[in-house]
């Protein structure tokens, strides 16, 4: 008995020893379905495991870039993931922030690319945007990033998003699922590849097709936060192949606060970027990471703590 208690209070006393060191700290991710939530995770594991580091992490589940940076803003959360245009117009005060700036607003660095994906359904007909007048479309929760880019490029392509089509705002979780249902006919998604929502979309028994987004050209123009890409429709080999499929799309990119402690940002900072190979494998669309290109994709500026392991590491 005097054993065990000898033992208990070891125990006790270490429980209690790393908890006074433990800084907890938060990070909003997104959709079980999407790249977020696995990432969050990922970066959740990079730095716990880092020896003697004090940072204890929780990757949430969340809406999306809208909620992550609201919720940045109100203290909720310490970190969220946010798409790089969203943390533009965030900090620049327009989209969702029309008139609001978000100066506080700061980037740490990004990670993978993103594509704004359309996926529709074979059997509705829809082979081009101009197709979608008519249907049932999801355009995303309001949290979401994604909502913002499929409403800007129905606009461009001249589509009343209130009278031409049904538009839905569901959160990107049920997509899947409602596409198979015969419940939507299409839906928008700005996301990594590949990614568990359009891998299940594509493998169910309704047959799914990539549709382009092109003629986007004034758009590009005008958003310095856009790019032309691709959907690498070779990820999902069970969704009908028609060729290419243009897009745009944009990075992935890491918020917090200006009042963040420098301590904080620099640590999760370095645990990730000293342990980079590790993470590239925690997730095929991290594949492509490199420290350099990790600094791009910043719109707000840059967090004094990340800037601080920047120097160090000579990125800077
Ligand atoms: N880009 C999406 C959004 O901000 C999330 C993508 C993901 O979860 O991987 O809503």
């Amino acid at each position: 008995m005097k054993f065990f208690l000898c033992i208990l209070s070891v125990f006790f006393l270490c429980a209690c020893g790393s908890s006074e060191r433990s800084t907890f700290i938060s990070i909003g991710t997104g959709s079980q379905t999407g790249v977020y939530y696995p990432v969050g995770g990922a970066i959740k594991k990079l730095v716990e495991d880092v020896e003697g580091n004090h940072l204890k992490v929780s990757a949430k589940a969340s809406r999306g870039s809208v909620q992550n940076i609201n919720d940045v803003m109100n203290g909720s959360i310490t970190f969220g993931i946010a798409q790089s245009d969203r943390q533009f117009q965030a900090y620049n005060g327009s989209s969702n922030w029309e008139g609001k700036p978000q100066a506080e607003l700061r980037f740490v660095f990004s990670l993978h690319p993103e594509v704004v994906t359309l996926i529709a359904a074979d059997d509705s007909g829809i082979r081009t945007i101009a197709d979608l007048k008519g249907k049932k479309v999801n355009l995303g929760s309001p949290g979401s990033g994604h909502r913002g880019n499929a409403i800007a490029i129905l606009e461009a392509a001249s589509i009343d998003v209130e009278t031409e089509i049904d538009a839905e705002s569901l959160t990107v979780g049920e997509c899947a699922s409602m596409i198979q249902d015969n419940r939507i006919d299409a839906y928008f998604y700005t996301v990594g590849h590949p990614n568990g929502s359009i891998t299940e979309a594509s493998t169910g028994r309704r047959k799914v097709r990539f549709i382009p987004i092109t003629g986007m050209d004034k758009l590009i123009e005008l958003s310095p936060f856009y790019a032309t890409t691709r959907v690498p429709a070779e990820l999902y080999p069970q969704a009908i192949q028609d060729g290419e499929v243009d897009s745009i799309g944009m990075l992935t990119t890491l918020v917090t606060r200006s009042d963040t402690p420098d301590e904080i940002v620099y640590t999760l900072v370095k645990a990730v970027f000293e342990n980079l190979e590790m993470l590239k494998v925690q997730h095929p669309a991290l594949q492509g990471l490199t420290p350099e290109g990790m600094l791009k994709g910043g719109n707000a500026p840059l967090h004094p703590g990340a800037e601080k392991y920047y120097r160090e590491a000579g990125l800077l």
